[in-house]
């Protein structure tokens, strides 16, 4: 890794802290944003309390994430003072992006804004802040500055989270992302290549490679989509287990369909985000498919791989959606057999189309349909886990379980989370990145638990 304590002296030995809203591509740049910092001789602290800088990385997708930065930039007030005397409050990501140098005007207490493109400049905006004061602001959009080349601080060593493209070129008129990240690029497919033979080297066994709608990746570099080929030269790499998203549904090619049947490192998981069941509403969404489409595409999907866990996001409660319109989506629901969905509450966000369709729809109405879609979902969830009940599946660890020291945690290759006790002898922390065989002999809606048997891997 790259020394820059030399470039930036006022943060050498500074203390960090960065807290993460929002999706993988959030925790991804956090990564990038901690990589960074490491390399300008800061050090990592496990509170906002013992640090002298502190990073919030923001999310805008819905209200309820912009609101808790409000929250949680007040309360820094209140901390005790910093180790070095002084503490620096940062705001990245999409909220940082979106607001830009408003976000001082409602946050007194905020000394940088760093918008999405802006992470690579992030140590010079925070020295400047030790150095001279004043604050600091950094939004504009420079392609060229791809957070992508910054050295990395993963959160773990067994899995990495790898972009292959930022931006979003869809505009589904709920979504404010194509608006903060802008459009579609991809990364060059060498670099990623070589990227994962890297990572893999180090003894990364899971990748998830990320963007907001992966089936278009290469579209804008090369001409034409190359997610197929990618997924097929990433199985190449020695790396053992591939993730992706999203995956949105109008460019999920055969080929793609091919290449996840194909490629045994790819998991049998596909997160195939539906929004609807309503014909009408997806029109309204702009999301380019029907129905009809997204059923058949399923039907095709499982056709190539029988078990595949399928998940996705729904939204409830889109501007106008009807009684009738809900119904469609809790049949497309029982119709697809998710294993997992996240559900989300429509939350209008300014400046999208759909945040001008007027609508009347009591708020107890749209909770009442969400709460009966959960209900759905818990459903096919719970049938879906079934399958595995009396199978030896093969579990990546990530760590112990929450309530209960004593029990391992970790992954199936459908995403499925697993829990078994620590196998006599073994001691917890040196399972984490190992893969064991678990006999699965319970199977709840939101896991599976077992016994490992033979030696971790
Ligand atoms: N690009 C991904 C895709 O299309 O599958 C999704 C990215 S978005 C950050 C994650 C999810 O947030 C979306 O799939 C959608 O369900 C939800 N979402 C986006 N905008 C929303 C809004 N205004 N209100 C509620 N949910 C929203
Ligand atoms: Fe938003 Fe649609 Fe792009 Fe996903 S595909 S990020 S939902 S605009």
């Amino acid at each position: 890794m790259a020394d820059m304590s030399l470039s930036y002296p006022s943060l050498v030995q500074k203390t960090y802290f960065i807290r993460t809203f929002g999706c993988q591509m959030n925790l991804h740049d956090a990564e990038r944003v901690s990589g960074l910092l490491d390399s300008c001789g800061c050090l990592e602290a496990s509170s906002p309390e013992e640090a002298d800088i502190v990073i919030f990385m923001t999310c805008c997708v819905r209200e309820a994430a912009d609101q808790r930065l409000y929250g949680q930039c007040s309360s820094m007030k209140s901390l005790p003072d910093a180790p070095s005397g002084r503490r620096v409050i940062a705001i990245g990501g999409c909220i940082a992006q979106r607001d830009g140098e408003r976000l001082l005007d409602t946050l007194d207490n905020v000394d940088v804004v760093f918008g999405t493109s802006a992470i690579t400049h992030l140590a010079e905006l925070l020295n400047a802040t030790f150095a001279e004061g004043g604050r600091h602001v950094l939004t504009s959009e420079n392609p060229d500055d791809v957070a992508t080349s910054l050295p990395w601080h993963r959160a773990t060593g067994y899995h990495a989270w790898v972009p292959i493209m930022t931006g979003c070129n869809n505009f589904c008129s709920y979504c404010i992302v194509p608006y903060v990240r802008g459009r579609e690029r991809s990364r060059l497919f060498e670099e990623i290549v070589d990227e994962v033979e890297g990572l893999s080297r180090t003894g990364v066994r899971e990748v998830t490679l990320l963007g907001q709608n992966v089936n278009s990746y290469g579209r804008d570099r090369y001409g034409n989509p190359r997610f197929a080929e990618l997924l097929r030269a990433v199985g190449e790499t020695g790396i053992e287990r591939i993730r992706f998203t999203s995956s949105h549904p109008k460019d999920l090619l055969p080929e793609t369909i091919d290449a996840l049947a194909e490629v045994p490192q790819v998991m049998p998981h596909l997160h195939l985000a539906v929004q609807s069941g309503s014909t009408r509403i997806l029109k309204l969404m702009n999301r380019r498919y029907t129905r009809e489409y997204y059923l058949d595409l399923v039907k095709r999907v499982r056709e190539r791989i029988p078990h595949i866990a399928l998940t996705t996001d729904i939204i409830v409660g889109f501007p106008g959606e009807t009684e009738e319109d809900f119904a469609q989506t809790l049949s497309l629901a029982e119709e697809a057999r998710f294993s997992q969905a996240f559900t989300f509450i429509y939350s209008r966000r300014a400046g999208t189309p759909a945040a001008e369709i007027p609508d009347d729809t009591p708020r107890e109405v749209i909770q009442e349909r969400f709460d009966r879609l959960v209900k759905v979902i818990e459903g096919t969830a719970y049938e879906y886990n079934q399958h595995e009940l009396g199978t030896r599946v093969p579990v990546l660890v990530e760590g112990v379980s929450k309530k209960d020291s004593h029990r391992l945690q970790g992954k199936s290759p459908m995403n499925q989370t697993v829990h078994a006790p620590v196998p006599e002898g073994l001691d917890s922390a040196s399972l984490i990145g190992k893969i064991v065989d678990v006999d699965i002999d319970v199977a709840r809606t939101w896991y599976l638990s077992g016994t490992v048997v033979g030696d971790p891997r």
